[in-house]
């Protein structure tokens, strides 16, 4: 693993501003708690459109399953109709009750800024609030930059008043230790193939050890999504972030293994586990009626018959990205048509104005927050 090189200035003025940022009231808003979802590689043009015909019908989208049984799941003439389809508590729900941005067919463009389209670098810069030379860098294998020197929205917002060790973060990929800085952040990360120790064994713990030990990773260190959303559940049951993470990386992994029936497959999981975690918070009086989520991809990828399965500057359109939010102070205006163009890197403001925390005042780099609260 790549050693980085932590330039220390902006820790410094990270540290300086905090000291020195203004808490704005946020007795206007009634969001109490923030989750950001991420399915790693996910194209709007799934989100918006559903599944897309050429792949069903051609041998390039490496399907297994037949054509036949996909389209009868999967397939609609409509693309309102397809794109529930796939996506049913995005469409039913998020877009009656939310936002959501990305469509291009509706002049709707959100993109990542970091100009290179994979996976670390748009975790950083939605996490961060704003893209990173020394980790945008495609002369090295992008995802082993090591440890973040940036420091994430969610290890900012673990340390200020109120949100103390209220930060959790889940996910499939074994580097969001780095992404988070796990040994400088010091945030609760349930992530990858690790399972921490636990002085309470029970059947179903033994159970989930026997899983994590036998179960062949797509990549080194990486679960199953269903994993991720199992103990994301048990853990809601005692704990209770306010700001909470999840990654899920199934949409990503067997878009590079060629899969096109299994992304669609994994979307319409992504969309169930998205769907769990609303109505299981909604249940709860901690999270009742004052969460909002933010669900958004890391990247785009490739379109036509080879480079859907890739993502990077050679597969042209892997900028672009979709981003949805529900909750008590987003109005909901549904799918966005011709809104201004947002991009990832307003993400981190965001999640921090919906905690009421001014994120730019400790970050003067970091983008604005995007336009889904009532009144900005
Ligand atoms: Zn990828």
């Amino acid at each position: 693993m790549r050693r980085p090189i932590i330039h220390s200035w902006l820790l410094l003025c990270v540290a300086l501003c905090a000291a020195s940022a203004s808490v704005p009231a946020p007795a206007q808003l009634k969001t109490r708690n923030v989750v950001l979802i991420v399915s790693d590689g996910l194209r709007w043009q799934e989100v918006f459109t559903g599944a897309d015909r050429s792949l069903l019908d051609d041998p390039k989208g490496g399907m297994w399953e037949s054509a036949a049984s996909l389209k009868k799941r999967f397939w609609d003439d409509d693309p309102a109709a397809r794109r529930r389809l796939l996506m049913p508590f995005m469409w039913d729900v998020i877009a009656k009750q939310g936002q959501l941005f990305g469509n291009q067919e509706v002049g709707s463009i959100a993109q990542v800024t970091n100009g290179v389209a994979y996976s670390y670098p748009g975790y950083n810069e939605m996490l961060t609030g704003h893209p990173d030379p020394r980790i945008d860098r495609t002369d090295i294998d992008g995802n082993n930059y090591g440890p973040n020197p940036n420091v994430t929205v969610f290890e900012w917002l673990n340390g200020r008043p109120g949100l103390k060790g209220r930060s959790a973060v889940f996910g499939s990929w074994t580097w969001f230790t780095d992404v988070f800085n796990e040994s400088r952040s010091h945030l609760d990360l349930r992530v990858g193939s690790r399972l921490p120790p636990t002085d309470k064994p029970t059947p179903r713990r033994a159970l989930l050890e026997r899983l994590y030990r036998t179960t062949t990773g797509q990549e080194e260190g990486e679960v199953p999504d269903s994993f991720v959303q199992a103990r994301l559940l048990d853990y809601l049951k005692t704990n209770h972030p306010r700001a909470l993470f999840v990654g899920y990386g199934e949409t990503d992994d067997w878009g590079h293994a060629g899969r096109y029936d299994l992304i669609l497959e994994a979307v319409h999981h992504l969309d169930l586990f998205v769907h769990e975690l609303w109505v299981t918070m909604q249940s709860m009086p901690e999270y009742r009626d004052k969460t909002t989520f933010i669900i958004t991809t890391d990247h785009g990828r490739g379109s036509g018959l080879v480079d859907w399965k890739e993502h990077g500057i050679e597969e042209k359109g892997s900028e672009n990205i979709w981003i949805a939010t529900i909750g008590p102070d987003t109005p909901p205006l549904g799918e966005r048509h011709g809104p201004p163009a947002v991009a990832q890197a307003q993400i981190a403001a965001t999640v921090a104005a919906l905690l009421g925390q001014d994120y730019r005042s400790a970050v003067p780099l970091a983008a604005a927050p995007l336009p889904v609260l009532s009144g900005n």
